[in-house]
């Protein structure tokens, strides 16, 4: 099912056009679902290997060589090409025809998952409904052992950091301990 999502082209809208950027395995046991490539995964191919990566496998406490690993992680955003930018800056928000088209297939072909981590507020929507981040995040306990929700880790996530102390006191380490335990890395 991987092969055949990374070969889809269904988007003729797309600014740089098709390149599905996603990551799993029939094994996988972690989802990382988060939003969409940007402009440097775009180029490259390779999700996360940018400032928001650095800071989410800081988060997760995770090297590269696990994070990378498709028989551990999957990475399935919610839109898997790049949808660019934004006019007032940022990136656009993930294709809608992707979700619809890919999620479900791709979520059903790996049934070892036990973790799914919901990264900003696109993915809180498609599995949750309508809400707040914030308070999603802050709640992360109600939504185990199925999701752990999470903001995006943008640089923008900083300011949002310090402003939620809570979040580094509380969430982080039960982050990493659900990580470990579900990909049993102790
Ligand atoms: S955004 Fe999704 S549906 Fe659209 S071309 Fe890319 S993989 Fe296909």
């Amino acid at each position: 099912m991987f092969a055949a999502a990374r070969a889809c082209r269904e988007c003729g809208d797309l600014p740089l056009g098709p390149r599905p950027i996603i990551q799993g395995s029939a094994t996988s046991r972690l989802v990382i679902a988060s939003q969409a490539p940007g402009s440097i995964a775009h180029a490259s191919g390779v999700p996360f290997m940018d400032p928001s990566g650095y800071r989410l496998r800081d988060w997760l406490g995770l090297d590269e060589g696990v994070f990378y690993d498709p028989a551990l992680v999957a990475i399935v955003p919610m839109g898997f090409c790049y949808p660019g930018r934004l006019a007032q800056g940022g990136d656009r928000a993930p294709h809608p025809a992707c979700a619809p088209r890919w999620r479900a297939l791709l979520l059903g072909s790996m049934p070892e998952v036990r973790l799914i981590l919901l990264v900003g507020g696109y993915s809180q929507a498609n599995a949750l409904g309508a809400g707040s981040v914030t308070e999603r995040v802050r709640g992360f306990r109600g939504y185990l052992p199925r999701y752990f929700p999470l903001p995006h880790p943008s640089w923008r996530t900083g300011v949002w950091e310090r402003r939620n102390p809570w979040f580094g006191a509380e969430v982080l380490p039960a982050l990493k301990t659900a990580v470990r335990q579900v990909l049993e890395l102790d």
